[in-house]
């Protein structure tokens, strides 16, 4: 196999920080990708280094999430042996070194969900941090549900990661988002100077406490859900199978998906922090 990543290396005149950028990871979430593709060409990094990675080429190319698995749950120290096999298991291997000597991540995003607005995806330990993406919502206690994802590798070292998702994935606003992002990062880190703040606007911290996965058979939603959609009642989600799933009032939602396959991601629910 050839390389299946991209990787643009922008160093700064002074020492400081060593950032990775990651778009790509879901191939068909262009909006980091465009967005990287309209920053790299005038970009000028003060200090430190900037690492811009295209993680999936081949998804990429095909507007497909992933070719044979998911990057995004493909993230560990040690590999099991069934992801290492996979074309993205071996891409996870690409860009583990440049995480290894990164000081800090971002992983760019966009969510399937219509109507999504942007939020970050942290450790509960940098939700003070990710105010600099000035998102409406900050998602903390993701890890456990989603092992081996991107920033969860980074949380392990105890090194800030960062998943920020740009809102729907159809919407041709979410490259400016992500734009937008990428410069705040770049600032807070001082690689760069920019005149992005941090609004004065609180964000609403979501901390996750489930991750529904369907165990009796296809999984079908009862209807659309927003993300981040607050439950007035106990709410049956969606059949697993023939079983009803329910979620309890004042909760809220996020991600929620039909799924063919058993033991997939069908839902992840969250409480206000
Ligand atoms: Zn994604």
């Amino acid at each position: 196999m050839g390389s299946n990543i991209k990787v643009v290396e922008k160093q700064g005149e002074r020492e400081g920080k060593k950032l990775v950028v990651l778009v790509g990871v879901h191939g068909n979430e262009v909006c980091g990708v465009k967005a990287t593709d309209l920053l790299l060409p005038k970009l000028k990094i003060n200090s430190g280094k900037v690492t811009f990675i295209y993680a999936n080429l081949k998804a990429i190319k095909q507007n497909k999430r992933f070719v044979e698995q998911n990057l995004n749950r493909c993230f560990f120290k040690k590999q099991l042996s069934d992801i290492k096999q996979s074309l993205e298991g071996k891409t996870a291997e690409e860009i583990i070194p440049y995480l290894d000597k990164a000081d800090a991540l971002l992983d760019i995003h966009a969510s399937l969900t219509k109507d999504s607005v942007p939020f970050v995806i942290c450790d509960e330990s940098n939700i003070e941090t990710a105010k600099i993406f000035n998102a409406e919502k900050i998602v903390c206690n993701i890890d456990k549900f989603h092992p081996g994802s991107t920033d969860s590798y980074m949380n392990l070292q105890n090194k800030p990661g960062f998943c920020f998702e740009c809102g729907y994935y159809n919407d041709t606003n979410t490259q400016n988002i992500a734009k937008k992002a990428i410069i705040s990062y770049l600032t807070y880190y001082g690689c760069i100077e920019s005149k992005i703040g941090i609004s004065k606007n609180k964000p609403l911290i979501i901390k996750i406490i489930d991750l529904y996965k369907n165990k009796y058979g296809p999984f079908k939603s009862k209807r659309y859900f927003k993300d981040f959609e607050k439950m007035k009642e106990k709410t049956l989600i969606g059949l697993d199978g023939d079983k009803e799933v329910y979620v309890d009032k004042e909760k809220v939602v996020l991600f929620v998906r039909d799924r063919e396959r058993k033991d997939e991601e069908c839902f992840l629910v969250g409480e206000e922090f």
